[in-house]
């Protein structure tokens, strides 16, 4: 966690990357602030002093008039610049922050994002951005406020200090109650940070998710409406709650504050009332520090409460900077050369286990094999017995927490892992195309640098052709209507077939394919199959599926099961061992066979 004068530099200084001068508004609002006050009080007490003393004022009337311009002027630069420095602040939130904090999320290591504490970290690092008041803004607002107001106090203390040093002593003690009191309802707003946080995230879950489209079918079908409504609506109690004891908590620290300043107002009041009449200061001086005392509550009320915004917005940037600042856990650095790697691969699993991270149950368990340099092999098993977590390993998505992973002899973890990631073509099961072009998904690239014919020729294979020539905008359709008014839905089955155009597209040495055939109908997976072949064409290549029909065309079987290799070898192999794998088999040919009677 960084300190708060830490974080004031950080926030600043990360703004100045968009615009410069951002100092010199700043700086400039900060001392026009200052003087105009000063100003308004040091003319005032002068003409009261000429009038009070028989002096002549018709002479200095010019000089008057001028101090009043120049006040003007100053007010005039203070609005622009605060005006500058105000807008400029908030794009400074929306250009480098945001962009900042959405490269992070999308380039860190998947293993620190994914998991519970990293999806935490995010949501929580994207509420110090949320709006003006939190966060980075809240601090860049805050900011000059505070300097302002500190400033002015400690000129306004020396002031009091040479005239009334007692009466500081009463401000000081009044003060130091109330910074106790906010302080103390800063401390529990901290407190229930992490209960605020949690029904946030609940809330914007219900609000922002579950009203997808997506999820309309199943809701409206499995009644889940009145569940729903009711969770909204517990949670938003809960909120409301949760505001309220917070609010009592400020509440009570305002009210001490009025009646404080009330207090004070009426003392000094007094105090200076009754020097005059002893006759120690005369009236200017008396309209000069009455002026002074009455700016000083002013400052005090404006740095505590200053100081308490800042205080509260550096629980938010430290939340920020603990996101972005999250340390990645693969080689960043340059590593070995990737280009030099010899393709088709060769692939090693030793001795391999895996625990999710914040669980205990070990998904991968002393994980021994190897796949040969352009070898295809399938790998089958159960739900759950860690198929695709093997391929979220292999592709750099996780580290094992046991033994190691080598291509062509080398631990992966020697290579730079965004080169690592060149070298696979994955159709993942949950894969979902984005938004864009049904061009740029098969791509992953923008439409300018997507090469024609390739994408042609791999949405034949992966059998996209004819549904691409029968759209009005063929190739430049888009997906969903995020983007495109006109944009469209595909299918379950045409989702997997564009998935697979795109992994053809990369043409990675290394094809992992997981459950690539879920959604096809049998006579598209039949299809699929049988051009197997042409897609793996000198590439290494994992076929994952538990429907163990589909595992022929493979050179090799890995029989998966509760983590482990229960067996393997070629289909015929498997088969002639007259064990799981054999029995799995007969079984699921068995419900075929009827499918097909
Ligand atoms: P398969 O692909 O064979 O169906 P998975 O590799 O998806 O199996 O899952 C293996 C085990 O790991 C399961 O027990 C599953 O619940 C668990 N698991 C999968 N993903 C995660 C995750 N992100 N965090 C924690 N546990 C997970």
């Amino acid at each position: 966690m960084y300190s708060l004068p830490t974080n004031m530099r950080y926030v600043l200084k990360k703004s100045y990357t968009y615009d410069k001068k951002l100092r010199l508004y700043l700086i400039i609002h900060i001392l026009c602030e200052l003087v105009i006050p000063l100003i308004a009080l040091f003319t005032t007490s002068a003409i009261i002093y000429m009038l009070t003393n028989d002096i002549n004022v018709v002479p200095y009337l010019g000089i008057v008039g001028l101090i009043v311009l120049v006040s003007l002027l100053i007010q005039i630069l203070n609005s622009w610049a605060f005006n500058l420095y105000n807008w400029r602040s908030t794009f400074a939130r929306t250009s480098v922050f945001f962009v900042e904090i959405s490269r992070e999320s999308i380039t860190k290591d998947y293993e620190i994002i994914e998991p519970k504490s990293g999806q935490k970290r995010l949501s929580e690092g994207m509420t110090s951005l949320d709006s003006n008041w939190v966060g980075v803004e809240q601090m860049l607002k805050e900011t000059p406020k505070f300097f302002v107001s500190a400033i002015g106090l400690i000129i306004y203390t020396v002031i009091v200090l040479i005239y009334i040093p007692w009466l500081l002593v009463l401000f000081v003690v009044m003060s130091g109650v109330n910074l106790y009191l906010s302080y103390r309802a800063n401390k529990y707003m901290k407190k229930v940070y992490p209960e605020a946080s949690k029904l946030n995230r609940e809330n914007y879950y219900l609000k922002n998710e579950l009203t997808d489209p997506k999820y309309g079918k199943d809701i409206r079908i499995y009644e889940m409406q009145p569940w729903f409504l009711r969770l909204f609506d517990s949670i938003t109690k809960r909120r409301v709650k949760l505001t309220a004891r917070i609010q009592r908590r400020y509440l009570l620290a305002n009210i001490s504050d009025s009646i404080f300043l009330f207090i004070r107002d009426g003392i000094s009041y007094a105090v200076l009332i009754l020097i005059v009449i002893d006759g120690k200061i005369d009236v200017a001086t008396f309209s000069f520090l009455l002026g002074i005392i009455f700016g000083f509550s002013g400052w005090v009320n404006g740095s505590t409460s200053a100081f308490n915004a800042l205080r509260k917005s550096n629980i938010d940037v430290n939340n920020y900077r603990k996101f972005v600042e999250y340390e990645n856990v693969f080689n960043h650095e340059e590593g070995l050369p990737i280009s030099e790697v010899k393709t088709p691969i060769k692939i090693t699993f030793k001795d391999v286990g895996f625990t999710y991270p914040e669980t205990d149950k070990e998904v991968i368990k002393n994980f021994n094999f190897s796949i040969n340099a352009g070898e295809k092999i399938a790998l089958v098993g159960p739900n759950g017995s860690g198929k695709t977590t093997l391929v979220k390993l292999l592709t750099g998505l996780y580290r094992p927490t046991k033994g190691e992973i080598l291509i062509n002899d080398v631990n992966i973890l020697k290579y730079n892992i965004n080169d690592y990631m060149k070298l696979f073509s994955v159709v993942f099961q949950d894969s979902e195309p984005t938004a864009f072009t049904i061009y740029e998904n098969v791509s992953s690239k923008p439409i300018e640098e997507t090469d024609r014919e390739r994408f042609f020729e791999v949405t034949e294979k992966a059998g996209l052709k004819e549904k691409i020539e029968s759209l009005p905008n063929k190739e430049y359709t888009y997906i969903t209507k995020h983007f495109d008014t006109e944009g469209i839905n595909l299918s379950g089955g045409e989702t997997q077939k564009l998935m697979l155009a795109r992994a053809l597209y990369k043409n990675a040495p290394i094809l992992i394919l997981d459950e690539p055939t879920s959604a096809l109908d049998p006579l598209n997976e039949e299809k699929m199959y049988q051009a197997y072949d042409s897609f793996t064409e000198g590439n290494t290549s994992l076929f994952i599926s538990h429907r163990l029909s589909s595992t022929k065309f493979c050179d090799r079987i890995i029989y998966l099961e509760d983590g482990q290799i229960k067996e393997t070898g070629t289909h015929k192999e498997l088969m002639a061992l007259k064990g799981k794998y054999k029995h799995i088999f007969d079984t699921q040919s068995q419900y075929y066979k009827e499918e097909e009677n």
